[in-house]
């Protein structure tokens, strides 16, 4: 699948998920909330290929890093300098459809968003990453 259908696919989980919770609601959610979650959705939707370097999610996230390195060595923050070139520098060594797409990353990703976003944060990741892993990659 490409990256258009595993968004398609993350999109169209998030919007069941929207319409379980408005017919029974288990989390109460402002309209930046759902806002925030779809991006959550396409991006997760889209994580396990960064272990392709010429996939969009893989280009967005070396730019993204690279403006981080380049901001904490302004401010002279070593250790996370090196943290995100060490980031930058393992999705160079992973292969195709190994860890990134395994349900250890999953949940390690999603159980960071969880942990300092929320729960229905990580749990939108987790569904998003699961779709991309579980359904579109079949
Ligand atoms: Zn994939």
């Amino acid at each position: 699948m490409n990256w258009l259908g595993h968004v398609l696919l993350g999109l169209f989980l998030y919007a069941v998920l929207c319409y379980v919770n408005y017919l029974h609601p288990f989390f109460s959610l402002a309209w930046l909330d759902y806002l925030v979650l779809g991006v959550i959705t396409v991006l997760f939707s889209l994580l396990p290929d960064i272990d392709q370097l010429s996939s969009k999610i893989s280009r967005l996230l070396h730019k993204v890093v690279l403006v981080l390195i380049i901001f904490f060595a302004v401010f002279q923050e070593l250790v996370m300098v090196i943290v995100f070139a060490g980031i930058l520098l393992w999705t160079h060594f992973l292969k195709h459809r190994g860890f990134a797409h395994s349900l250890v990353f999953c949940l390690l990703v999603s159980g960071l968003l969880a942990y300092f976003a929320g729960l229905v944060y990580g749990l939108v990741a987790f569904l998003s990453f699961s779709s991309h892993v579980f359904l579109g990659d079949l």
